[in-house]
């Protein structure tokens, strides 16, 4: 049985009869940046995560970028973030002329490790940026306890996790700015690039507004600096059909983690994800660790059960960050979980017999 890591194919299939006239009234409209599909994708958007804002970019790098940008944060200021998250959270701090400083993960919850803050604030720590990695809420109420009392900034990176919860609260409203990706591959993907950002506060919404279109509220009229970081109208069209699916998706993800848990829990070699009694887990990636890993990852490739790694080198040890002085042995927790991470095929699609046929695999495997 050939099994794909993700198969963005059936999703579409699913939903075709709904996502391709949507497109088509895009095309007859010539609608093709911003207009009314994105305007009316912000405002489900924002509902559906029950804050205020929501302004549409075309990527989550982008988000990342715009929401560092509109929190003025500049030149040699430092942001805090997990060292175990995707390259694209610490361009968000690189790309405002910032420095990243990286904290360790926790070694259950995967994501930035409130004990492990306070240490690394300086008197140019300017914000702390909360990933919620895997799809998996941070300690928000421990963090945001640190970033008052220092008087930072608190930004969410909710790429992997939309709809997601702490203690019954959604992401995207949990700090002071948040952003999302609409990657393809993401819970919630465009058909090509997109992002968004999500805040309560009005200020920072009409100034994200303004220099996601070249800084300024009305064409040729240029009141702040800016860019061009715009959603394209087929995108907004496309992620406002899919985000009426997106709660049975997210049911469909938890529910295929539930059957991994149950079928590999008794297998000892391997640690499975926790959710952290706080969470909602929505389970972009399901994520295991073992020390037999490459050996592991080898094994299901040869009997077709494609598998990924998230993320096999940390942001401290990526090349591109090594004049700034980390080393190997500053973050054990990321660092064993970089070794030992493997992540199985997860997408709401994936049906029992898939499940069944990749736990059977990796049971044989550890037997033998
Ligand atoms: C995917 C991702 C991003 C970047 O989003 P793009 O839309 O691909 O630019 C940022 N942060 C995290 C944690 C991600 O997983």
């Amino acid at each position: 049985m050939k099994i794909p890591f993700i198969d963005l194919k059936k999703q579409y299939d699913s939903i075709r009869d709904e996502i391709d006239p949507a497109i088509q009234n895009v095309i007859d409209s010539s609608a093709f940046v911003l207009g009314k599909a994105v305007m009316n994708f912000e405002s489900d958007f924002a509902a559906a995560h029950n804050v205020k804002h929501c302004v549409a970019v075309s990527s989550g790098t982008d988000g990342n970028h715009l929401a560092s940008w509109v929190l003025g944060i500049k030149n040699r200021d430092e942001m805090i973030i997990p060292a175990n998250t995707f390259i694209a959270t610490a361009w968000g701090a690189v790309l405002c002329g910032a420095v990243p400083v990286f904290a360790d993960c926790h070694k259950d919850s995967y994501n930035i490790d409130p004990d492990k803050i306070e240490e690394k604030i300086t008197a140019r720590t300017k914000a702390v940026v909360a990933v919620h990695l895997y799809g998996q809420p941070a300690d928000m109420d421990a963090i945001r306890k640190i970033t008052e009392k220092h008087n930072l900034h608190l930004i969410e990176d909710a790429a992997q996790a939309h709809l997601a919860e702490y203690k019954g609260k959604k992401t995207g409203g949990l700090s002071d700015i948040c952003s999302f990706s609409f990657y393809p591959g993401k819970n919630l993907g465009a058909f090509g690039e997109g992002g968004a950002l999500t805040t309560g506060s009005d200020e920072l919404a009409v100034k994200a507004r303004m220099i996601r279109d070249h800084g300024s509220r009305e064409k040729y009229f240029h009141e702040l600096y800016g860019h061009n970081y715009r959603m394209e109208g087929i995108q907004g069209a496309v992620l406002g059909v899919k985000l009426k699916h997106l709660n049975y998706w997210t049911d469909c993800r938890r529910k295929v983690a539930e059957k991994y848990h149950e079928q590999l829990s008794d297998v000892e070699q391997i640690k499975l994800p926790a959710q952290m009694p706080y969470a909602k887990h929505v389970y972009h990636l399901y994520v295991i660790q073992t020390g037999r890993r490459e050996e592991l990852q080898k094994f299901l490739n040869d009997n077709e059960i494609s598998t990924g790694l998230h993320y096999p080198v940390p942001l401290h040890l990526q090349k591109c960050f090594g004049h700034l002085g980390y080393k190997k042995g500053d973050f054990p927790v990321t660092e064993t979980l970089a070794g030992n991470c493997l992540s199985l095929p997860m997408f709401p699609e994936l049906n029992e017999d898939q499940i069944g046929y990749i736990c059977d695999k990796i049971k044989l495997f550890f037997k033998s």
